[in-house]
């Protein structure tokens, strides 16, 4: 879509940290990092807001939500358990939607916000 920053992020028009890539989804390196981890992982396909997304999307939301553990465990912050079974690490996942939503960027976008304490908020 014309003038959609995350459109152009995912055609290469405008630079990027990609971290990974496939025909559906894109995931790149947030350019103001709310913690130590912030990733936002999109659909190549516009879709302005979670609110777009019918029965149509269930594969391709599924696919970008399966995606998460896997990036967090490639950046250092997966849920883990010690011996005992006490959890440590771990992320927030976040979708933004609309005004109310906080979202500022209409391309829908999945946060991945983790790693060691302090965070900034993200709506
Ligand atoms: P919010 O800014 O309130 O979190 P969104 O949920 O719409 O609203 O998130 C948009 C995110 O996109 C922000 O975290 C912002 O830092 C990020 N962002 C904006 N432009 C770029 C860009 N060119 N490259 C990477 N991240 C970007």
């Amino acid at each position: 879509m014309d003038n959609c920053i995350f459109c152009k992020i995912a055609a290469k028009q405008i630079p990027s940290t990609i971290v990974y890539e496939d025909e559906d989804v894109l995931a790149f390196k947030d350019i103001n990092p709310a913690a130590p981890v912030h990733l936002l992982l999109i659909p190549k396909q516009h879709l302005s807001t979670l609110s777009d997304c019918t029965a149509n999307q269930t594969a391709l939301l599924g696919k970008m939500l399966a995606l998460v553990p896997r990036l967090a465990e490639e950046f250092g912050c997966a849920v883990s358990h010690d011996a005992d079974g006490t959890p440590s690490g771990g992320y927030k996942t976040v979708i933004n939607s609309g005004p109310d939503g906080g979202q500022e960027v209409y391309h829908l976008h999945l946060h991945l916000v983790g790693g060691p304490h302090p965070w900034r908020r993200v709506h």
